[in-house]
């Protein structure tokens, strides 16, 4: 995942069966709330957004 307060610091942890998400989630690394679009195109990596936090 990519925490807005951390920065890129994590794997992302995503099911690939969903190629467009909006999630909320909470940072690994200090515990903070945020949420991210995920656009995940076949054979290409997936494109996230964090779009609010
Ligand atoms: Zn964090």
């Amino acid at each position: 995942m990519i925490c807005p307060y951390c920065g890129p610091a994590n794997e992302l942890v995503t099911d690939p069966g969903q190629r467009r998400a909006r999630f909320s989630t909470d940072c690994e690394i200090c515990c903070r709330p945020f949420e991210l679009r995920v656009v995940w195109e076949p054979g290409e990596n997936p494109v996230l957004e964090v779009v609010g936090f």
